[in-house]
Order: C-alpha cells, then structure tokens, then sequence
C-alpha cells in the first residue's frame, strides 16, 4: 500500500467475530502512523490484538470537526491516517461522514476499505426476494417520531434494514407490526458474528411473541429488515385513496375518515390512517 500514501483509509472493523477483519485492512492498520477511532479506549485493545502500534486521535460525535483538523494536518505532512469506529464500517450509523467530507474538501484522497458491516451482514442471509433494499439504520428512540417515520416508509415496494439496540427491541419490533400490518416478513438478525448469532424470519405479526418467548432473544444487538411492500398495495392504494378522498373531502377528521374507509375497503386501518395523514397535507 506504499504508493497510496498518504490518505485517510476508512478501515472496517469486525462486528465480533476477529477473523472477518480483511487482510487489505490490516496491512494498512498496520502501516499508517495514526489511527481516528470512535473510542480510543474500545479500539486501543482490538489495535493491539492485530499488532498494530499507530497512535490514536480521537474521532467521535462530539469532536468531529476538531478531529478533522488534526487528521488533515497529518495528511498535509505527507502521514496517512486510517479512520475506525467501534465495529463495522464507519460512517455507517457510526461518525466518520464529516471528517470524510473536510478531507475530501482539502483536496486529500480518501480511501475506502470494503469490510464488516451489519447490514449487509444480515442482508445477505435474509433470503429475502427483494430486489433492492433500504438502509434505515436506528429509528427515533420517541414513539411518535418512530410512527412518522414509519409512515413515510410504508409504502416503499424495498426491503427496509434497520438498527436496533436490546433495551428497544421490543418496542421497535411491536411499533413495526402496527406500522406495517401483520403480514409483511421481518428478519431478526441478532449478535451476527458471535456465539449466540440467530436470524430468525416471520411474520410481523409473530415477532413480538417470538421475542417475549425467550429473554435470551432480546440480548445483543440486532438487525431488522421488514420486506417490501407488496406489489399490489398500489392498486389497493388507489381504492383507499379514492374513498379516504371523498371521506376528507366531507370534512370528516383523519382518523374517522380512516375508520369508515376501512369498514369499506376492508385495508388495514394502520394503513389507511397513514394514507389520510398524507393526503389531508396534500392540495385536493
Ligand atoms: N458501523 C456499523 C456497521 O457497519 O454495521 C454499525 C454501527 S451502529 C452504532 C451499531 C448497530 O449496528 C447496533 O445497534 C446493531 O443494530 C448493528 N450491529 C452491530 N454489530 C452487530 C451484530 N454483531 N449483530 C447485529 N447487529 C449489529
């Protein structure tokens, strides 16, 4: 990697499991003088164990700017930096993006190292037919800004991949079962790379009892991807649409309107309460 110098590699680090670090990653870990880590203290053991000896600039949410200015320092002075969160890819729901973007800035090369990530981790062994997917990573932690966020996404015909952390798994996978009706798949990738990794796949409908069924199943960290929505929800789309119009139009409130129209429709009411949301915003 000699000739490459300097630039700021993007290194990957592993999800749990040390053997998924890449050999390209840890011949430049291992050749530049300075790593920009997320949490000096989390990597300065995980940097040790690949014998590493590069110094340590912190990089983190707070202090991303003033990271930036160090790291373009050493990049001007002829030093390579490689960029590290605490596992995964960084800039991946993790800081990385705003150093990213001031080295670009400075005219300075960027140099990205393909390796873990969680999604596409977990996205890989959904076997989910989706030809294409959506990566979400955390929704807000405050349920009503979960809720509105999850009706933006409910119609998309993608495969949706999220982030959850233990303590709110089980209030995100009941929100996505509200949100999105029984029906759709959800794959629950948990602990991916470790001992107890599990993908499990149902039902929305089933996820909440899945879950209560073992306490074991809401440790760790997790993976969510909820399947596309279905091809027909166009057509069923404009049924609803077209009676939640007329519903609006006589000036019922939103939620009744939602309510009649599901007594005519026969949609899920989540659905067509999302559907009047939107189109009490829209001109006639
Ligand atoms: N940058 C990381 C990446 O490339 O995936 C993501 C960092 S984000 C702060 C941490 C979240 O990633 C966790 O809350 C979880 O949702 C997901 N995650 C990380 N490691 C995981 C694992 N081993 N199994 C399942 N999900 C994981």
């Amino acid at each position: 990697m000699t000739e490459e110098l300097p630039a700021l590699y993007v290194a990957p680090t592993p999800l749990g499991n040390l053997g998924d670090i890449t050999l390209r990653t840890l011949e430049v870990l291992r050749a530049v003088r300075w790593v920009a880590a997320e949490d000096t203290r989390h990597s300065a053991p995980l940097l040790a164990r690949f014998g590493v000896s590069a110094k340590l600039i912190a990089c983190h949410e707070h202090n991303e700017e003033a990271a930036a200015e160090q790291v373009i320092a050493r990049l001007a002075a002829g030093e390579s930096v490689a960029l590290v969160s605490d596992a995964g890819t960084p800039g991946i729901s993790d800081p990385g993006a705003r150093l990213v973007a001031r080295v670009r800035a400075a005219g300075l090369r960027v140099v990205p190292l393909p390796g873990p990530c969680a999604a596409v981790t977990a996205f890989s062994a959904a076997g989910l037919a989706d030809a294409h997917f959506l990566f979400y990573g955390f929704l807000p932690a405050k349920a009503g800004q979960r809720e509105a966020a999850l009706r933006q996404l409910l119609r998309l015909p993608y495969a949706l991949v999220f982030y959850e952390a233990p303590h709110r798994i089980v209030d995100t996978v009941a929100a996505l079962a509200t949100a999105f009706g029984g029906e759709r798949t959800l794959v629950l990738a948990r602990e991916l790379t470790k001992m107890f990794e599990q993908i499990h796949r149902c039902p929305l409908a089933e996820a909440s009892a899945w879950l209560a069924a073992d306490a074991d199943r809401q440790r760790g960290e997790f993976v969510l991807i909820v399947a596309g929505a279905p091809e027909s929800a166009d057509e069923s789309d404009a049924e609803g649409e077209r009676v939640l119009r007329l519903l609006l139009d006589e000036g019922l409130p939103v939620k009744q309107a939602a309510k009649l129209a599901h007594a005519i429709t026969g949609k899920a009411k989540n659905a067509l309460y999302a559907q009047a949301l939107e189109l009490r915003q829209q001109p006639g």
